[in-house]
């Protein structure tokens, strides 16, 4: 089983990949960030300098591991990748950063996970370029200092607050990336239909992307999955219905949203009488994982206008009663 998993896994980083832009040109949306860091990569490009370190913020699949590409595309730098999670010992960071050539950029994804200790190394290498590192340890334990190149890192992290403030007043530039437009989900389609050699009409992909929840990942999914599902049904090319059959078929509804969104929304309406709902009875309530609900379905439901984060608790709006036809009894009710 393991192996079939990790065989996926490979698999899906493989699609990923081909379908990953390597130029801004082919990266349409998120026009004020692409904008500020043409200009960083210019300025950093004539001064002949690294580029300062930036962080890019927002839910997964929004393209913060693309945009890292492209940048070190733009500025003819090396880049190499990590993620939190992975660097546990000092000695893994000491190693990567020592393994970097003048001006590379070092990858972080997922730097909210870093463990502390290893973050505050980060601060002197961020900031002087140096990093000390204990050798031995006991009575004969002494700390070395290594000089490292010039680089620069990119963060990614899909919970800004959870960053330490220490770590976050060191990033030069923070970039905050939103969910994508209707039309620029369309742009990404029409490329990635063309990639995939997928024959599909404006109307397809245009009920794709209204239903991709603004996230550029799901929509590269669900365009794979109406393939499947048009090649199934013998229709040679994917149109407006039969994207809305495929879509429907995986309870991803008309306005978009899929059946974790629907569940949420309910749990707080039904269960909770749309009294204001903490974050751990509602994961609860509805079978997710705690850091899922708050990275990947409230963003996009406060987004949509359908939740509300509110200091007591999470509360559905107007629109969550509306679309349910069940007023609760607390939120917003008028
Ligand atoms: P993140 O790192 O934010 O989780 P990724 O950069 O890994 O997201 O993007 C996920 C997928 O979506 C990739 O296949 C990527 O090519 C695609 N993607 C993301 N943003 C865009 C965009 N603006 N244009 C085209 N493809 C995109």
């Amino acid at each position: 089983e393991r192996f079939i998993t990790s065989e996926l896994n490979a698999r899906e980083e493989n699609f990923e990949a081909t379908l990953r832009p390597q130029v801004f040109a082919d990266f349409p949306g998120q026009d004020r960030v692409k904008e500020r860091l043409r200009i960083m990569v210019e300025a950093s490009t004539n001064r002949g300098e690294a580029l300062s370190h930036i962080l890019l913020c927002g839910p997964p699949g929004l393209g913060k591991t693309t945009l890292a590409n492209i940048i070190a595309n733009a500025r003819g730098s090396g880049i190499k990748s990590t993620s939190g999670p992975v660097i546990e010992k000092p000695g893994d960071l000491a190693g990567m950063l020592t393994g970097l050539n003048e001006g590379d950029i070092l990858f972080i994804d997922e730097i909210h996970r870093l463990p502390i200790q290893i973050e505050e190394y980060l601060y002197s290498a961020m900031e002087d370029f140096v990093i000390d590192i204990m050798l031995e340890q006991g009575v004969g334990a002494r700390s070395v200092r290594l000089n490292l190149p010039k680089f620069c890192l990119i963060g990614a992290t899909t919970r800004q607050g959870k960053l330490s403030s220490p770590l976050r007043s060191r990033f030069t530039m923070t970039c905050r990336l939103d969910y994508y437009r209707v039309d620029e989900l369309e742009k990404i389609l029409t490329r990635s239909a063309d990639v995939l050699n997928i024959a599909a009409d404006t109307a397809g992909l245009h009920e794709i992307a209204r239903r991709s929840r603004g996230t550029p990942r799901i929509a590269n999914n669900l365009i794979r999955w109406v393939r499947d599902f048009a090649q199934v049904r013998r229709e040679s090319i994917i149109t407006g219905p039969v994207a809305d059959q495929a879509l429907t078929m995986l309870d991803i509804d008309k306005d978009g949203l899929d059946e974790m969104d629907n569940r949420i929304i309910e749990a707080i309406l039904v269960k909770f009488r749309g009294r204001p709902v903490g974050l751990k009875s509602l994961a609860v309530a509805v079978g997710e994982e705690e850091g899922t609900i708050e990275d990947v379905y409230e963003p996009y439901l406060i987004q949509e206008g359908y939740l509300l984060r509110t200091p007591a608790g999470r509360v559905v709006t107007n629109k969550a009663e509306m679309r349910f036809g069940i007023k609760g009894i607390g939120g917003d009710v008028s």
